[in-house]
């Protein structure tokens, strides 16, 4: 047992105590109804290591849906399933310092392609590449991904999430429509069916652990330490990972990178998946978010452990 870790293990209780107060900073996303009801003041963190220990602490066995998390594994996939240069054809590589459901550069900047793949409009784009041949059959890849990544067979989507989001999904629709118009997804594609998909791997359920698990992986470069597989090739965990760092936190990335320094991906759910490379896979949750919607006590949590423990990749 490392010296870090024993700081980690003796500490996470009383950090957990510290920043859950900040949670009524912030409030439970309510444009998706289903969001709303979540417990705005919970606060659990998962810590995985290499040799299969764990430091888990707070509310760190409840549910909660992936929202844009699921967005990290969706470019994974759609990578396997079609390379580099036909994914970035239909997705850039930029952040673009506009809210997560921006609908705005995608006219003000030639070619109309969504700047990155972690923004709304560029996640359905990535949607739209996975591979199946009916909506159910993407849903069901993405979600064997999902499992294999996680490690539980048992994973999958909340439908009443999935159908709450779709029913008041009106700007989410509006970027779709709008992708479809600039050739970014196929002619012949429906756009409903591309939605679909998209609301139902938003939906998926996770607890802090399954993110620990899944950040596990990509610390060790799509190596899985526990079952010493590689699940996800090198060079695809790469790029997700520098998604992570520049975009993972929508436009609040630059500030995280200062205050953090380690590749996250927040969602509206209030969960954040970090990654310490070459060591650990974290999971947060806090469902009080940020007017940038990001949970307020969990990047609080991340901030304090990330300092204590020195992990800024900076
Ligand atoms: N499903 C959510 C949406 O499309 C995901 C957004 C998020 O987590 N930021 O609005």
């Amino acid at each position: 047992m490392n010296e870090q870790w024993m700081n980690l293990s003796a500490n996470v209780p009383q950090w957990l105590s510290d920043c859950r107060p900040y949670a009524k900073d912030g409030k439970a996303a309510a444009y998706i109804p289903a969001l709303a009801a979540a417990p705005a003041d919970a606060l659990g963190v998962s810590i995985l290591s290499a040799d299969g220990s764990i430091i888990a602490g707070g509310e760190s066995g409840m549910l909660f849906t992936m929202q844009s998390i699921s967005k990290v594994f969706t470019l994974l996939l759609a990578l396997i399933d079609n390379g580099e240069e036909a994914v970035f054809s239909k997705v850039g590589m930029e952040p673009t310092g506009d809210d997560f459901n921006s609908i705005l550069k995608l006219e003000l900047v030639e070619p109309g392609i969504p700047f990155n793949p972690l923004i709304n409009a560029g996640a359905i784009a990535v949607t739209s590449l996975i591979g199946g041949a009916s909506p159910d059959e993407k849903t069901e890849r993405v979600l064997a991904f999902m499992r294999l990544m996680a490690g539980d067979d048992s994973l999958d989507y909340n439908r009443s999430v999935s159908e709450s989001e779709s029913a008041t999904a009106y700007r989410n629709r509006s970027l779709a429509y709008f992708l479809q118009e600039n050739g970014v997804l196929s002619p012949h594609a429906s756009v409903e069916e591309v939605l679909s998909v998209y609301f139902n791997h938003c939906a998926i359920e996770v607890t802090c652990h399954h993110l620990a698990r899944m950040g596990l992986i990509l610390a060790h470069g799509g190596f899985d330490p526990l079952t010493e597989r590689q699940l996800v090739p090198r060079r695809y965990v790469q790029i997700a990972k520098t998604f992570m760092l520049t975009c993972g936190m929508y436009n609040a990335s630059g500030e995280f990178a200062i205050r953090v320094g380690i590749p996250a991906k927040s969602g509206v759910a209030g969960g954040i998946l970090a990654v310490v490379p070459g060591r650990y896979g974290i999971g947060v949750v806090g469902p009080a978010l940020n007017s940038r919607g990001n949970s307020v006590a969990g990047i609080r949590l991340l901030e304090t452990m990330s300092v204590e423990c020195d992990w800024s990749m900076f």
